[in-house]
């Protein structure tokens, strides 16, 4: 089979002063080889706990409480802190919107390319100088030749963020992890790094999980959406699925706030309501306070995830009749 990672029941909780909250409540997906998974969903919906969890890099108080994580056949959450980072950065490797691993400080920019280029794609030297320039000016860096003498400290933040995402591709993972990656990248650079991981993904049969709240890059890139809400994932499916037969109401909130430039009388319609809580303490569907469509049953019965098409499944009450 071509399957890259399956997650399957995954729960993880942070320990705070109110107890122990959960961030991510009992979620399963898969992605296969080449295949681009979008995760989507406010900010606080667990769509970034999710790929830390993946990556084993929760903050020391989050913690999986149940579920797993196998990346071709190996449990991650049964790996040991040793063997996670032999991992990360070889068959996984993880964008961060701000760079959590920062470059390092002492080495050129240069040399920090092609060490992995050398280790993993075992290029030569000059080989691997040759691909990381190559890499430099595909993510958008102007005079590459001269970035690689350069040191972190001699670029723009902005610079810096590109020579990151360069090196995370340099790695030539077998999964990427990418959490708005782009969003503080103007537009042109934007689609160009969104290009290259595409590249990357025909060539080398990378699968790629984007974490994003912007469906504009959802259209362009996904293969399938997640649609995560309050920890849960609520809808699941195809990309033309999830744009054309979106079918949860808070998917649909979701694609009506995106602003349509082809209709000059659209409307912005935002979600009303805002995202709960961790911890907040919801009966019945975690939407049912948002949601104009709520049922009496909504308030005191959880949804089923109900599948509605191969592929594509939705955790809502009205579902039901659709279920096949
Ligand atoms: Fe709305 Fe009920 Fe569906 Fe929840 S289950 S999204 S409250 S209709
Ligand atoms: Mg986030």
């Amino acid at each position: 089979s071509t399957e890259l990672l399956s997650v399957n029941n995954l729960v993880t909780t942070f320990r705070t002063a109110d107890g122990e909250i959960p961030a991510v409540r009992n979620i399963s997906f898969s992605v296969n080889k080449s295949e681009t998974l979008c995760i989507v969903g406010e900010s606080g919906c667990g769509k970034s706990i999710t790929s830390l969890s993946i990556m084993g890099l929760l903050p020391s108080n989050g913690s999986i409480k149940s579920g797993s994580i196998q990346l071709e056949g190996t449990d991650l959450t049964k790996l040991t802190t040793d063997e996670l980072r032999k991992i990360r950065g070889n068959k996984i490797s993880m964008i961060f919107q701000e760079p959590m691993t920062a470059l390092n400080p002492v080495i050129t920019i240069g040399y920090q390319l092609r060490e992995p280029l050398m280790i993993h794609q075992k290029l030569s030297k000059q080989e691997a100088n040759q691909k990381g320039i190559e890499l430099l000016k595909q993510v958008g860096i102007p005079y590459p030749e001269k970035r690689m003498t350069q040191y972190p400290h001699e670029l723009s933040g902005g610079m810096r963020q590109r020579v990151m995402i360069a090196i995370s591709l340099a790695c030539t993972p077998g999964l990427l992890i990418a959490d708005e990656p782009t969003t503080a990248l103007d537009v042109t650079i934007q689609s160009q790094i969104l290009d290259l991981i595409h590249e990357l993904q025909e060539q080398l049969g990378m699968g790629v999980i984007m974490v994003t709240h912007d469906m504009g890059v959802v259209a362009e890139i996904a293969d399938k959406v997640m649609v995560m809400y309050a920890g849960e994932k609520i809808e699941e499916g195809p990309v033309e699925e999830i744009f054309n037969h979106p079918s949860h109401p808070y998917t649909r909130g979701l694609l009506s706030s995106v602003p349509n430039v082809d209709d000059p009388d659209f409307e912005l319609e935002a979600i009303p309501g805002s995202t709960p809580s961790l911890n907040e303490q919801i009966t019945g569907c975690r939407f049912h306070p948002r949601c104009e469509h709520a049922l009496a049953r909504c308030k005191v019965e959880v949804p089923k995830e109900f599948k509605i098409k191969d592929g594509h499944t939705v955790k809502c009450w009205l579902s039901e009749e659709d279920a096949i």
